[in-house]
């Protein structure tokens, strides 16, 4: 039993009826067939949050399963062909406790979900339910957004192009050609679920005719083709803050998905990548260089010219100074808001002298042998 109803659900096991039912009208609005078109993940998920309030939304079936996870029930399932959902094939049993037969109330609920939103209501009988009547935020959309490491460490602006789905401006969102008729769905009769039996029981699904909607469009928005939503290409300049790390998601309210039934649109998620540098890299706020020094200052000492991203500084080198020391450009790294300034790093790599010619082999000779060193 990979996955539990409440689980599914996202909600407490002693939840109330209350907590369960608005749980599911949340997860129900997300993944519904009809702002998820063209998504088998969403109508799975769709299916197994529905399939979950069926039972928890039944106080007698919600009994029977509690005590069934328990490991008390003994009996009584009858759970055969529905491998998928969580009462596997262990939970088989004989005898008549319980079976998706009895949808009752449930059915009725499922039919009102789909059919008021597309007949916009007017069947007596199904004017006044709440699923249906509640406006809802559109969905996120994710995007990508590729920056200069310049940019990342100062801020800046950048242009991006991304697709942005609106209500189609033709159908309004219907997916019908205006002026042409929405049918009723032929193969499930309007109610936008069928019952396909299962050995001695029947389960309802989506219909596959009408994807739950129970209509069917009989002439497709010639813009949209059907799908109800327009995709066009929208430009836009993007504020980046200044410190933003790789990875990082800037958020742009309204940008995503349109709402349903007057809801707001969902916000546009844009994932940063920071575009590598040639010569300096991120370590948190501190902004890292390697900086070669020639044998003579590293023992010696001097002074070297050293890149930062306001241009060149001078660098004090001691005498006496080891690879891999680090030196520290105070407050010349990243300036984010609400947080100290990052400093600048400068890792120090001495470079070896190679290819000396006899004269110089010499000198390096001598002064081997002034340190006492054996050569
Ligand atoms: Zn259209
Ligand atoms: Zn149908």
């Amino acid at each position: 039993m990979k996955e539990n109803y409440y689980r599914i659900l996202g909600v407490a096991e002693n939840a109330t009826q209350d907590e369960i039912k608005k749980a599911y009208r949340k997860l129900a609005l997300k993944y519904h067939p009809d702002r998820n078109r063209n998504n088998p993940e969403a109508e799975e998920k769709f299916k197994q949050i529905t399939e979950a309030y069926e039972v928890l939304s039944d106080p007698q079936k919600r009994a029977q399963y509690d005590a069934m996870r328990r490991g008390a029930f003994a009996g009584g399932f009858t759970g055969a062909g529905r491998s998928q959902g969580p009462f596997g094939a262990g939970a088989t049993g004989s005898g008549g406790g319980f079976t998706f037969t009895d949808f009752g109330g449930f059915a009725d609920i499922f039919e009102q979900l789909f059919r008021e939103r597309h007949t916009g209501g007017g069947r007596p009988g199904f004017t006044d339910f709440e699923f249906d009547e509640e406006a809802s935020r559109g969905n996120d959309v994710e995007a990508d957004i590729t920056i200069p490491f310049e940019t990342s460490v100062r801020g800046g602006k950048q242009t991006i192009t991304f697709t942005k789905t609106d209500r189609c401006p033709n159908c309004g969102g219907s997916g019908a050609q205006p002026g042409t008729r929405v049918a009723s769905c032929a193969q499930c009769g309007g109610r936008g679920t069928i019952t396909v039996s299962q050995g001695a029981f029947g389960v309802t699904r989506l219909c596959p005719g009408c994807g739950g909607r129970g209509t069917v469009i009989t002439t497709p928005c010639v813009v949209c083709r059907g799908t109800g939503y327009a995709a066009r290409p929208k430009t836009l300049t993007v504020k980046i803050p200044a410190g933003v790390k790789d990875g990082q998601i800037i958020r742009l309210a309204g940008e995503g998905q349109p709402g349903i039934n007057g809801g707001p649109s969902g916000d546009l998620l844009l994932r940063v990548h920071v575009q590598p540098h040639p010569i300096f890299r991120r370590d948190g706020d501190h902004i890292v260089v390697d900086k070669e020094i020639d044998l003579a200052t590293a023992v010696l000492g001097g002074q070297v010219a050293v890149p930062t991203l306001d241009g060149e500084v001078k660098l004090k080198i001691p005498a006496g100074t080891q690879s891999g020391t680090v030196f520290r450009l105070k407050g010349r790294g990243v300036h984010r808001r609400g947080a100290p300034a990052g400093d600048q790093h400068v890792v120090v790599k001495v470079v070896t002298p190679k290819n000396l010619n006899e004269k110089q082999r010499e000198a390096f000779r001598a002064f081997a042998r002034e340190m006492g060193w054996k050569v």
